[in-house]
């Protein structure tokens, strides 16, 4: 049973409730036509026939670029002063449910050994409301990956659409549970009895694709310098935009920012495809070539994620598919080392 029922033209409400207790609501909207996660201000409207945001909302978790630290140099030595994350209450609205299962691996990445902070006060203190999703497109994988629309990994709250203008509201996490009870006058405690859950859309499992068999193979050594992986990946031009819109890629780079006496030490996203990504100062790159980048993404995801964590570094939200300059499709390498014995 539902723990509530939020009217569309509610929406509002909801937000004038998170804001009037000083919190962010971060949502879908529409800019330049295309529909974007971004912090909203009264007057944005949020986007309801989207499919999935075109960036991830991670960067509300991991911002592109931070401070982390303030630093001044003197005759007597360096001073090196830590910097508090910006950590405010948020509210994630309108997560897809593969986007919202990949939290687990962001958050396996910043506490593996250290705990990044920055990172986990602002998990912390964020509530993601998933929508269920009732449509799709070609670049949708969810259940080739083992998730589905009805996935609640990583949601706090769940809400499913129907066909009275509204979705019904349920609580996954406790934080879900008390975000709902915080905010009970946005919603009405029961649904209208013709407030039935729509259909959701399922994308169909890719024939062929085995994605315990790719892990199985990824594990192995001698696919290393297999020629396949130059000619699957030979139009990839390491433009970057698959690992800027993925919802797990989380690499960085820290770097020293400001005058030659003073400044910050910075967080930025960094990304994989990169030459310079792992060129070492001798002049050396273990991953001189493209292809090389690429055989290191997909490891990421099908090997070395479920490897170290047990959780998934792809979720099949098709953000890579769909952003690629030269649609290099991931979902077709999956095809492709499926085959391979
Ligand atoms: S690899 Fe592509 S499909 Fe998989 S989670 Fe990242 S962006 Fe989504
Ligand atoms: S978006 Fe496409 S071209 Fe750019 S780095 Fe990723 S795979 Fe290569």
């Amino acid at each position: 049973m539902a723990d509530g029922f939020l009217k569309k033209d509610d929406l509002n409400r909801l937000r004038a409730s998170v804001a009037a207790k000083g919190g962010r609501f971060v949502a879908p909207v529409t800019v330049a036509r295309q529909t974007v996660f971004k912090e909203t201000a009264p007057s944005d409207e949020v986007a309801l026939g989207y499919i999935l945001a075109r960036n991830s909302y991670k960067e509300f978790l991991f911002p592109q670029t931070e401070a982390i630290a303030e630093f001044s140099i003197h005759r007597q030595g360096v001073e090196l002063r830590g910097k508090d994350a910006d950590a405010r209450d948020t509210v994630i609205f309108g997560a897809r449910p593969c986007e919202a299962a990949s939290l687990a691996s962001l958050r396996a990445v910043f506490t593996w050994g250290f705990i990044d902070e920055s990172y986990t006060k602002r998990e912390d203190k964020t509530v993601v409301i998933t929508v269920a999703c009732t449509s799709g497109d070609d670049a949708c994988f969810c259940t080739t990956v083992g998730l589905s629309p009805e996935s609640a990994a990583g949601s706090d709250v769940m809400f499913h659409e129907t066909d009275a203008d509204g979705w019904l509201v349920y609580a996954v996490t406790e934080k879900g549970r008390a975000f709902i009870e915080a905010h009970a006058d946005a919603w009405s405690a029961a649904a209208p009895e013709d407030a039935v859950a729509r259909t959701l859309f399922m994308p169909p499992v890719i024939a062929g694709v085995d994605i315990k068999k790719i892990g199985e193979r990824l594990k192995k050594k001698d696919h290393y310098d297999e020629p396949l992986w130059a000619e699957l990946t030979r139009k990839c031009i390491g433009c970057g935009a698959c690992t800027y819109v993925c919802p797990t890629c989380h690499c960085f780079d820290i770097t020293d920012e400001g005058a030659a006496f003073e400044g910050e030490r910075r967080k930025n996203w960094d990304s994989c495809q990169y030459d310079s990504f792992t060129l070492h100062a001798s002049g050396h790159n273990p991953r001189d070539a493209q292809w090389k980048r690429w055989r290191n993404r997909f490891m990421c995801k099908f090997n070395f994620y479920p490897e170290k964590f047990g959780s998934k570094g792809c979720v099949g939200c098709g953000r890579c598919v769909r952003v690629c300059p030269v649609r290099l499709d991931i979902t077709e390498v999956m095809e492709e080392m499926s085959k391979r014995p």
